[in-house]
C-alpha cells in the first residue's frame, strides 16, 4: 500500500556522515522506503558532486561525438610548435558572431589545424558544427545525382549548423554543381545571420581563375562582406 499524501519521516542514518536524521519517505509494501539519503549537514555537497559528475558525463560524451566530427589529424594541436602562433591567436579571438572569417595564406600555416581547435571550442559550448574539405566537395555531385535524399539532409545541415567551415574548397576548379552547393551555402547562412569559416591557399586572384568569373566576384565581394581576412604574420611567412 502506497501513503504518499503526508510525507513520512524515519530516523535514519545519513549514507555519508552516519549521524542519524529524519529521513522523508513512503510506506511500499509495509517497508519504509526512504526519498532523502543525506543529512541536511551533506545534502548541498553530495547536490554539488552529482552535478559535477553529470557535467562531466555530459562533457565526456560530446568530445566522443567531437572524434567523429574532426579529421585525427586535427584533434590536438600543440601551440609552441605551431609556424605562426599568433595566426593561431587571433583564430581563436574570433568570439561567436554572424561575421565569420577567412584564414588565408600559403601551406603550412597550421591555417586549418587553427580553424579546427576554434570549431572545438565552439562545439564544447554546445553549438552546431558542419565542415566540408576539397575531397567532401569533390564527392559532391555525385551524391547529388545518385542519392538525393542524402545530398538535401547534408544541404539542410550545412545551411543550418551554428557554424559553417570550409577548408580550403578551391583546391581544384569547381564543377558548376559543387560552385551551386557554395553560393547557396553561404547566401542562406548569411542571410540566417549565420557564420561561415574559410581557409583559402588561395589568393583572391586564383579563386577568380577557379570559378566561373561572374559568381566568383560575386562570392568573393559576399566573403568580404560578412567574413574578416586573417593572414600569417609576415615575418613568418616562407
Ligand atoms: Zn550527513
Amino acid at each position: 500500500m502506497i501513503t504518499a499524501d503526508q510525507p513520512i519521516y524515519q530516523t535514519r542514518p545519513c549514507a555519508e556522515c552516519k549521524t542519524p536524521f529524519d529521513a522523508p519517505g513512503a510506506f511500499v509494501c509495509e517497508r519504509f522506503i526512504a526519498w532523502q539519503h543525506f543529512c541536511t549537514t551533506c545534502l548541498p555537497a553530495v547536490r554539488e558532486n552529482q552535478e559535477r559528475e553529470r557535467a562531466d558525463l555530459a562533457r565526456r560524451q560530446r568530445e566522443g561525438k567531437w572524434l567523429e566530427i574532426c579529421p585525427a589529424e586535427f584533434v590536438t594541436i600543440d601551440r609552441r610548435l605551431l609556424p605562426d602562433p599568433s595566426l593561431f591567436d587571433r583564430v581563436q579571438a574570433w568570439s561567436y558572431s554572424p561575421r565569420g572569417m577567412v584564414v588565408a595564406g600559403e601551406t603550412g600555416m597550421a591555417k586549418t589545424r587553427s580553424c579546427w581547435a576554434l570549431l572545438h571550442r565552439e562545439f564544447m559550448a554546445g553549438r552546431s558544427v558542419r565542415a566540408l574539405n576539397a575531397y567532401d566537395l569533390a564527392r559532391w555531385p555525385a551524391m547529388v545525382m545518385s542519392e538525393p535524399a542524402r545530398a538535401d539532409a547534408l544541404l539542410k545541415r550545412i545551411v543550418s549548423a551554428d557554424i559553417f567551415y570550409a577548408d580550403d574548397p578551391f583546391k581544384s576548379r569547381l564543377s558548376a554543381t559543387v560552385e551551386e552547393l557554395l553560393f547557396v551555402a553561404l547566401d542562406e547562412r548569411t542571410s540566417r545571420k549565420l557564420p561561415c569559416f574559410f581557409s583559402f591557399n588561395d589568393s583572391a586572384a586564383t579563386i577568380l581563375e577557379r570559378l566561373s568569373t561572374d559568381r566568383a566576384k560575386a562570392f568573393l565581394r559576399r566573403i568580404r562582406d560578412f567574413a574578416d581576412v586573417v593572414k600569417p604574420t609576415p615575418a613568418t611567412a616562407k
